[in-house]
């Protein structure tokens, strides 16, 4: 399997219930790299530009808000197989359908407000994490 990356968010949820330290450890735990973090708030017009394939949608307009509420933590993780096993990790969108033990399960709150992003393709996760980080934060690039 190759090494690849993905680009999480904690979202303003996770922020607002104190659970980045937890979903942090979690991700850690499941033997992923932090290349890059930080903790941001987006604007409505970022979280849009984020979220433009969801453009049209009935849930875009109050996904755009619930995203710029607040501060969230975006991060670069590495591992083997990354984008598969982050999107195990994290669960099904809607937390009613995830699988016990996997981080929206145990802490969203709904199927908007679910804690945390996934990348879903190498490709979207290497765009997303442009749209976050320059190269210069990606700090494991500098080794
Ligand atoms: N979302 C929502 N209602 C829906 C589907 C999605 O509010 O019916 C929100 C939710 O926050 C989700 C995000 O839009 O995480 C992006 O949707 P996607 O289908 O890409 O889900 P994900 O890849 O995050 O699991
Ligand atoms: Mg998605």
């Amino acid at each position: 399997m190759a090494i690849e990356r993905t680009l999480t968010i904690l979202k303003p949820d996770c922020v607002r219930k104190n659970l980045v330290g937890e979903v942090t450890r979690r991700i850690q735990k499941a033997g992923f790299d932090i290349l890059a973090m930080k903790m941001t708030r987006l604007t409505p017009d970022t979280a849009a530009g984020f979220y433009a394939v969801h453009k049209g949608k009935p849930f875009f307009d109050s996904l755009v808000e619930f995203m710029s509420s607040g501060p969230c933590v975006p991060m670069i993780l590495e591992k083997e197989n990354a984008i598969e096993d982050f999107r195990k990790l994290i669960g099904s969108t809607n937390p009613e359908e995830a699988d016990e033990g996997t981080i929206r399960a145990d802490f969203a709150d709904s199927v908007g407000e679910n804690i945390v992003h996934g990348s879903d393709s190498v490709e979207n996760g290497k765009l997303e994490a442009a749209y976050f980080f320059s190269e210069q934060e990606v700090v494991a690039n500098k080794s």
